[in-house]
């Protein structure tokens, strides 16, 4: 359906769980969450009536996320459900990749079209100081086995930082020549434990695309939000995206669902509307997700505020 600034909104992206395997030094606390009680957190069946309602409501891609949604008990069962939805056209996940490997084959048989694998070094000793507890050799696993299945397009997420792993772009570079991956390189956002860091390690696209002129650009993918570029003869691609100092707000498609059952419709706002107290009620949880949709903000103001007025961290949100 459309908003009331004329979007189609036919995304929804839903955190299935706040719980991680990793803890990235932008992401979450070193020490971890507070536990939710099981009770706060929605059950696959919650989730599955809300995927139901949003699908009525004319969304056709679903993106299962975290936390890390491979945690979660019944994610394959999850994904099989969705799948017989006639509506949902488009069934991914955004993972750390670190069960992905041993998990890949049943969640492609369950209905998972495609996947995003978090990634933001390729380097053994930094991979464990990002995510202060990660092995990177099983992402790399993990990758290879889903382009091994076939579970196109296998896209990276790379959040660049400076002083982190700026060092690195050409070697994500020339793992797309010999790899059909797309390496998309993300912003650092002034959000939860990235706030932290975001003054000293944010990094300018437009730096990097001066330094570097093999890299053409080409067409973008339909409703992507990724500036794509590829260097000549390479098997993958390279894609950037800009949420702070290009945004796309004006094509934003998506709403998400949190863990906990409140719709956010734009990730950097402080708005939520409570679906979980309506979940007995069809009619109401219903109209309650058209007018969520209907009333999303036009757009962010990370730009001139430096910082998100969200109030949810994004392990709680996923991305
Ligand atoms: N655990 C899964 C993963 O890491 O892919 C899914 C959830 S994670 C919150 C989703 C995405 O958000 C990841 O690609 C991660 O790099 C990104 N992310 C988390 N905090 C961020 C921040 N402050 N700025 C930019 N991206 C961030
Ligand atoms: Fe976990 Fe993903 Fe956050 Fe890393 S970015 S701590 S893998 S939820």
């Amino acid at each position: 359906m459309r908003d009331s600034h004329g979007r189609n909104i036919n995304y929804l992206r839903i955190s299935v769980t706040d719980r991680c395997n990793l803890r990235c030094i932008y992401c979450m606390p070193e020490q971890g969450i507070k536990k939710l009680e099981h009770v706060d957190i929605l059950r696959f069946e919650e989730i599955f009536k809300i995927v139901k309602v949003s699908e009525k409501l004319g969304i056709n891609k679903v993106r299962y996320t975290g936390g890390e949604p491979l945690v979660m008990k019944d994610i394959d069962k999850l994904i099989y459900e969705t799948s017989k939805l006639q509506g949902i056209e488009d069934i991914s996940i955004t993972t750390n990749g670190i069960l992905l490997g041993d998990m890949a084959s049943d969640l492609k048989k369950a209905g998972l079209k495609r996947v995003n694998i978090s990634l933001d070094t390729l380097d053994d000793v930094k991979f464990k100081s990002i995510t202060r507890i990660g092995n990177l050799d099983k992402v790399m696993k993990s990758i290879d086995r889903c382009l091994t299945l076939g579970l196109k397009p296998v896209k990276i997420n790379t959040v660049l930082m400076r002083g982190f792993n700026d060092t690195e772009f050409e070697d994500f570079l020339n793992l797309t020549r010999e790899m059909p991956i797309e390496i998309r390189f993300i912003e650092l956002m002034p959000i939860g434990e990235g706030i932290k860091i975001y003054d000293k390690s944010k990094i300018s696209f437009m730096e990097i695309l001066k330094n570097h002129p093999e890299l053409t650009q080409i067409e973008n993918e339909k409703s992507s939000t990724a500036q794509m570029y590829k260097i000549k003869g390479a098997k993958g691609k390279i894609g950037f995206i800009s949420p702070v100092s290009c945004k796309f707000c004006a094509d934003c498609n998506k709403i998400r669902l949190t863990s906990t059952g409140t719709i956010k419709p734009c990730l950097h706002s402080k708005e939520e509307i409570n679906l979980k107290q309506y979940l007995n009620n069809e009619e109401m949880l219903t109209n309650t997700l058209k007018q969520a949709i209907f009333d999303k903000p036009l757009e962010h103001h990370l730009e001139e505020e430096k910082i998100s007025r969200s109030e949810k961290m994004m392990y709680q949100i996923g991305g």
